[in-house]
């Protein structure tokens, strides 16, 4: 039988290769005796494990030598605490900036309130017509040069792409055209990081929980740039303190030694297929078809606004909502798995990572195209 499309937000498809190195490696990681769970953090094996994970991830994303890549815990969750107890004191303000875009980037504000002063940069929470296109709550981005920054703020943070709303920040600005040159962004991407490149010279640190597009959940990649380290305040815990997971090359304590292993075969399968421009290649056209194909249907529709439509997580609604539970267990048994929306948006979600390729896409395009014969 041939592996069902898994269309999961996260955690989420895996490249089918990965999954059958680690397989093959399970018991014994390349003649070592031990599999990778099994072995000392601090043994050569999985010291190499490591340093090769750091330095894929480095030549895939083209990360300068002035950003340290850190592999630590608790999720972006953790990190929207991490983060301002790492950062907010970077320049004694005590002063952050966000921009909220969905729920994500909300739980990220309101976790950040308890260590400092925390003002709303902009926000797309409220209804408005972006291009001659009405639009609800949550749906859009709100446009940088309507932010209200605050030039002495440790940092500015926004949600690249927004998971559960399906919204993607296209083009990230460049602070010092907006008159906060020193205000360093910090951006959560989570769910699309690896899917296209990163410009770092407009960057001061990006982090992603792994499960949605890197590997298996239990690990958080941190980006940061050297000189944003080491200002930590004095509540934050060891562990979570950037100069020491730095420091001590990302084993301060144990770190997630398998899922480090299994988000570094995904950094070798990128590689395999091209490097990052090849799947961000691959990823636009994956989100052309799709939305393309949603754009022609009178049957279901796609409420994002054009210019911020995710090229990873695709919400689309049936307009005949009571057909909704009939179209997932007809999804289900073609093996299409996982396409029920998030509960506070209703409808359907398909995420389409870097490991569901364009086959997969399709498979669903043709199982859309024949339920809406059936049904519409
Ligand atoms: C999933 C997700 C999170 C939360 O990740 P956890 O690993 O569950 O903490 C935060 N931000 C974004 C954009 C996400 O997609």
């Amino acid at each position: 039988m041939t592996r069902p499309w898994n269309f999961s937000a996260g955690p989420s498809a895996l490249p089918l290769e990965v999954l059958e190195q680690a397989a093959r490696e399970m018991t014994n990681w390349q003649g070592s005796g031990m599999s990778v769970m099994e072995m000392s953090h601090r043994g050569k094996h999985f010291t190499q494990i490591r340093d090769e994970a750091v330095a894929d991830l480095r030549e895939l994303l083209h990360v300068p030598e002035n950003f340290e890549i850190l592999f630590m815990q608790g999720g972006a969750t953790a990190e929207n605490a991490i983060v301002p107890m790492n950062l907010i004191n970077r320049n004694q303000s005590g002063k952050a900036d966000y921009v909220l875009s969905g729920i994500w980037s909300n739980k990220s504000w309101k976790e950040a309130q308890r260590y400092g002063d925390i003002h709303i940069a902009g926000s797309s929470g409220e209804a408005s017509v972006v291009a001659g296109r009405e639009q609800a709550p949550w749906t859009w981005f709100p446009a940088p040069h309507t932010w209200n920054l605050r030039t002495d703020a440790a940092y500015l943070h926004f949600c690249a792409n927004e998971t559960i709303g399906g919204v993607e920040f296209m083009e990230w600005p460049d602070m010092a055209a907006l008159g906060a040159p020193d205000v360093p962004l910090v951006v959560d991407v989570s769910s699309n990081f690896l899917s296209r490149s990163i410009d770092f010279s407009k960057v001061g640190m990006v982090y992603a929980g792994a499960q949605k597009n890197a590997g298996p959940a239990g690990v958080t990649v941190v980006v940061v740039r050297k000189d944003l380290i080491g200002h930590a305040l004095p509540v934050c815990p060891s562990a979570f303190d950037y100069a020491n997971v730095a420091e001590a090359g990302s084993m301060f304590n144990t770190p997630p030694t398998y899922a480090i292993y299994i988000a570094g075969l995904v950094f070798k399968w990128l590689k395999r297929q091209g490097g990052i421009q090849a799947i961000e290649a691959e990823n636009i056209r994956k989100a052309e078809a799709l939305y393309g194909f949603l754009d022609t249907s009178d049957f279901y529709v796609s409420t994002v606004h054009p210019s911020v439509r995710s090229r990873m997580n695709v919400p689309f609604f049936l307009k005949n909502e009571s057909l909704n539970a009939e179209f997932l267990a007809q999804a289900e048994s073609r093996g299409l798995l996982q396409l029920k929306g998030h509960k506070s948006v209703g409808g359907m979600r398909a995420s389409i990572y870097n490991a569901v390729p364009f086959e997969g896409v399709q498979a669903l395009i043709s199982f859309l195209q024949e339920f809406e014969r059936q049904h519409g």
